[in-house]
């Protein structure tokens, strides 16, 4: 019997692949699967043809006044010369062998690419952890067969750290020695040093799925510098979104986990804050000897100066005592990390490139589980994945009543014809594409809470022909019209929605959006992103292209310690004048 597996890669490959006006052709996205058999045997019958004309040419050369016949590419020595006829046949020789040599090229060629997709599928497949079951998440084993791979390989050092924490959270999850030991010492609530090499961050939820996931990323980049063990309470909404990232083990945070019936009164107010011990006295960043067995860190949008101190050295130095950190925080507060002297050096080693951060973290973190899997390639298969380019188009609105539908639409189309990412339209209705001109296809993602700007763009090209000729299909998975809190199939689209827009061959996105920035990241895009309208009126220009993939922290602390703050490779974003982004570091 033909696996689900198997009989999804076989028609993916027939998805991707097809015959054109230049023979049998490979479409944007090879895939590692394909058969090097076809190509193998090419190969060998060029060979073989070659060497055909080498015997015949052989035969007929020739030496000036003798009966013998010598081969000359073995090297015949003496003078020669050549009958008219002869000459003739030489040039029709060289003229083969020529051909020849360039389809052996061409065709190695290919087969060496198919041959380095193959090892990158194996070596993402180990990237994102060796000895998983397939069936529990296809996705890890098939998205490299939908996703063009990432032409941005992480750091042997990424790679080694990972396999470290790996070790570290088999060692110390849920329902271990070790875990059970600490969680002893945090039911006593007495100050206590450690004895075990286990310390957690535990993750809390707040704001909508974006904001949830930047926010792990971070705190896993955190627990990476910090040795912690990084456990995740993701709430109803997001359950049953992504696969388990780490095997024989689980980041999970426990039912059971004692502090849980204090989460709901964990906000930027509750008293048990570090910020707020710092505030009030309770706590000075000199004494903790012995540290507090938890500590509850906030660090969402509103934080405070103290919050803020976090970010600082001397504060890291004291928190690294504390067996048990618990975080709530809607932001992507990478960047503030990479101001901090004493994590510099290692994250420098981590990621060479500094805009790989979230682009290396978020693949491996979030896999899409079976369902979600599901959503995306049905949609893909359906709609997308027989376009020669894919473009997504991600608007997001925040207030609905002081930005016009009109002035959205009329930026998006602005951008997208001043960009060159779509083509323009002519104004007389009804006419006909001309067939000899360009006919590719290019297919439009467009996502939204709402259906209008979807409706209007698929209007505009399907009641005019396009300039170039080229077909414009536009498609929208879902409109929901309003976010919902509690509503895991809702989530379940966003996220659907988010990776689709990651498959994409170029991105626009809406500013100040999460969603857009996990999408872009994702894919290893820089996006176009549209300006908020201001008053009601476009921005101009419409869009700007964004400076790196990296997300926006949107409300990083103005720094009271010693962080360093020019740094080359952290800039203000294009959309938050005072958030924060990494970029490369040329
Ligand atoms: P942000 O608010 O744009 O930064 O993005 P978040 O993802 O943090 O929160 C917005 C939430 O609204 C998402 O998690 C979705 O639940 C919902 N949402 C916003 N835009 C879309 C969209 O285009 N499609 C879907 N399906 N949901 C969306």
């Amino acid at each position: 019997m033909v696996s689900d597996e198997f009989s999804g890669m076989i028609s993916t490959i027939r998805d991707q692949t097809s015959w054109n006006k230049t023979g049998f052709q490979f479409k944007m996205q090879r895939n590692g699967y394909c058969s090097k058999i076809p190509f193998a045997f090419l190969i060998v019958f060029s060979i073989l043809l070659m060497f055909l004309v080498v015997q015949q040419r052989s035969k007929t050369f020739e030496v000036n006044g003798g009966d013998a016949k010598i081969n000359v590419l073995a090297g015949g020595g003496g003078a020669q010369t050549e009958t008219p006829e002869v000459a003739g046949k030489t040039n029709i020789f060289w003229f083969t062998l020529i051909c020849h040599a360039w389809l052996v090229y061409e065709f190695l060629q290919d087969f060496l690419q198919i041959q380095e997709m193959f090892h990158l599928n194996k070596f993402l497949t180990n990237f994102l952890l060796p000895g998983h079951d397939k069936g529990s998440c296809l996705s890890r084993y098939e998205s490299a067969v939908y996703r063009k791979p990432s032409s941005h390989k992480p750091s042997p050092y990424l790679l080694s750290k990972l396999r470290k924490y790996e070790s570290l959270h088999k060692l110390c999850g849920p329902y271990t020695e070790s875990y059970n030991k600490t969680l002893e010492q945090l039911k006593s609530g007495r100050n206590v040093i450690s004895t075990t090499d286990c310390n957690y961050l535990v993750y809390t939820p707040l704001s909508g799925l974006g904001n949830r996931m930047l926010t792990i990323a971070s705190a896993f980049l955190y627990a990476l510098l910090t040795n912690r063990v990084l456990l995740v309470e993701f709430g109803s909404e997001i359950a049953g979104l992504f696969c388990e990232p780490f095997q024989q083990t689980t980041w999970l945070l426990p039912m059971d986990f004692p502090l849980r019936n204090q989460f709901d009164n964990f906000s930027q107010v509750y008293p048990r804050t570090y910020g707020n011990m710092l505030k009030s006295g309770i706590m000075n960043t000199s004494m903790m000897s012995p540290p507090p067995p938890f500590l509850y860190i906030y660090l969402a949008y509103n934080i405070d100066r103290y919050d803020g101190l976090f970010y600082c050295d001397q504060n890291q130095d004291q928190l690294r005592k504390v067996p048990w950190l618990v975080m709530k925080s809607n932001q992507y507060f990478v960047p503030s990390l990479f101001l901090l002297p004493s994590f510099k050096q290692e994250l420098s080693k981590l990621f060479p490139d500094e805009e790989t951060v979230f682009h290396h973290l978020g693949r491996y973190l979030f896999q899409p589980s079976n369902e979600a899997w599901g959503l995306i390639t049905r949609f893909y298969r359906a709609y997308l994945s027989k376009a020669d380019e894919r473009i997504g188009i991600q608007v997001r609105v925040f207030d609905t009543k002081v930005t016009p539908f009109q002035t959205v639409v009329d930026q998006i189309l602005s951008c997208t014809i001043k960009e060159k990412l779509l083509p323009d339209v002519l104004e007389t209705r009804g006419s006909a594409a001309s067939l000899s001109k360009n006919q590719s296809l290019k297919a439009v993602l467009v996502t939204s809470l709402y259906s209008e700007y979807y409706e209007h763009i698929k209007g505009v090209y399907w009641t005019k022909p396009t300039v170039s000729g080229e077909v414009i299909g536009v498609y929208q998975p879902s409109h929901e019209e309003h976010e919902l809190y509690g509503n895991n199939m809702h989530s379940m689209k966003a996220w659907t929605e988010i990776y689709l827009l990651s498959m994409s061959n170029a991105l626009i996105t809406s500013s100040w959006s999460t969603f857009g920035y996990v999408a872009q990241s994702l894919g290893g895009l820089k996006p176009w992103i549209l300006y908020r309208p201001l008053n009601g009126t476009a921005p101009d220009p419409p869009c700007v292209r964004a400076m790196s993939m990296e997300p926006c922290f949107h409300f990083p602390p103005s720094h009271g310690c010693k962080a360093e703050v020019n740094v080359d490779h952290v800039k203000h974003c294009e959309d938050v004048e005072w958030g924060l982004k990494l970029v490369k570091d040329h």
